[in-house]
């Protein structure tokens, strides 16, 4: 690795960092960011605590890494979807609270328990193979949380079905219930209806567990106010800098960036166009390809569509976005900016991850969460080597 030239190591911190480099195009994660926005939103909600959503590889950003800053700057509850994650999180952070969002997989409730992690119990056959799983133990009552449906009709317990366990003494007794949550189904939207009727509806089933905690909100639910609270907030993205509503000013601290080096250039002397189905024409100017597609989880709907930085120059995307590659016209950048070393910023600065969002015709949650393991991930902050110290 120390044998690759120095220009490809340029901007670089560390050895360990020359792969990113290597790669041509990568993600930087600014992990003092990530801890800083969790600093945040712990100040704001206490004396409710905060958890941290990290399924998905805490969005795309790196489960491992992500989980053991988090760690260190206080949080202690995290929540993943799969026992996979889950399991794989347990490596790095032996003591952390670590909740199944998904439930236990059925078949694969002893797994759970092995791993130490506290499954949402999201439907009657969760909660029956949980509680048939403590009735077979015969050691006490088992760690579960509660999901309650409040509108959201995706995950979660009927009221119905809620009513019928609070009456069976028997079956509740063989859980230890952490929380009852529920999920927020329009939060980003401050003034949708749904939120104070799923608030409403949430207060009256979680009065009927008095003594069992409650958690109710995500990033922008948090932001709701006080009453949305309860015990425990459950931030994803608002951790890695997306803003809770896309459409109001982000009081997140911007997390990630995307770079890339120029693989090639082209001076266009006379009309061509660039790349798949000739999107894109152009008479005169200069074209740089960029080792970033979508492969990369980099979207093909940006095509045509999104601007990329060199420096303080603005360059729009030049045709499509292929697997591996994509093109963007440098026509107004000056040469001394176009060399082997120049790094071209995809995400990050004045591109917003939301406006990469809004370009891409989606969310920023999709943005971030599909970004491929082909990009590399560089690690910015004083929790960056964290996981290289000695134990
Ligand atoms: C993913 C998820 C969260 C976090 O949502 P954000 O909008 O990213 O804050 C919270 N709760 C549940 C149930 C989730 O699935």
């Amino acid at each position: 690795m120390t044998t690759l030239p120095p220009s490809l190591t340029a901007g670089f911190a560390s050895s360990g960092e020359i792969h990113a480099a290597a790669h041509g195009a990568w993600i930087e994660i600014d992990l003092e960011a990530v801890a800083a926005n969790w600093r945040a939103i712990s100040r704001k909600v206490a004396p409710a605590a905060t958890a941290a959503a990290v399924k998905a590889d805490a969005y795309g950003l790196g489960m491992q890494r992500v989980g053991d800053a988090l760690w260190q700057a206080g949080c202690r509850h995290f929540f993943v979807a799969h026992l996979s994650e889950g399991a794989a999180l347990r490596q790095t952070l032996p003591y952390a609270l670590i909740h199944l969002l998904h439930g236990p997989p059925k078949g694969f409730e002893a797994e759970v328990l092995d791993y130490g992690l506290i499954p949402v119990l999201n439907n009657p056959a969760q909660l029956q193979a949980w509680i048939g799983l403590a009735q077979h133990l015969d050691r006490g009552p088992l760690p579960a949380v509660l999901h309650l449906d409040t509108g959201m009709t995706r995950l979660g317990i009927s009221e119905a079905d809620y009513l019928a366990l609070l009456h069976d003494k028997s079956r509740l007794r063989h859980l230890d219930l952490r929380f009852v949550m529920s999920h927020l189904a329009c939060a980003d939207e401050r003034g949708h209806s749904m939120n104070r009727a799923q608030l409403t509806q949430f207060g009256k089933l979680r009065a009927k567990l008095p003594d069992v905690e409650a958690s109710f909100a995500n990033s922008a639910g948090l932001f709701l106010g006080r009453p949305y609270h309860f015990d425990l907030v459950r931030p994803g993205i608002a951790l890695y800098g997306g803003a809770p509503f896309p459409d109001e000013p982000n009081p997140m601290r911007p997390a990630i960036s995307i770079k890339a080096r120029i693989l090639q250039t082209h001076t266009i002397k006379a009309p061509r166009t660039i790349g798949y189905g000739a999107s894109y024409g152009i008479k005169q100017g200069r074209i740089a390809t960029l080792p970033i597609g979508y492969a990369d989880g980099w979207p093909r709907s940006l095509s045509n569509l999104g601007k990329a930085m060199i420096g303080p120059y603005e360059c729009p995307y030049a045709g499509r976005v292929s697997m591996d590659l994509m093109t963007i016209d440098v026509s107004a950048v000056p040469d001394e900016l176009l060399g082997p070393e120049a790094v071209v910023t995809l995400m990050g600065g004045p591109i917003s991850l939301e406006q990469v969002a809004a370009w891409a015709g989606t969310n920023s949650y999709e943005i971030i969460s599909r970004l491929g393991p082909r990009l590399a991930r560089l690690y910015t902050g004083p929790y960056a080597n964290s996981n290289d110290r000695q134990p």
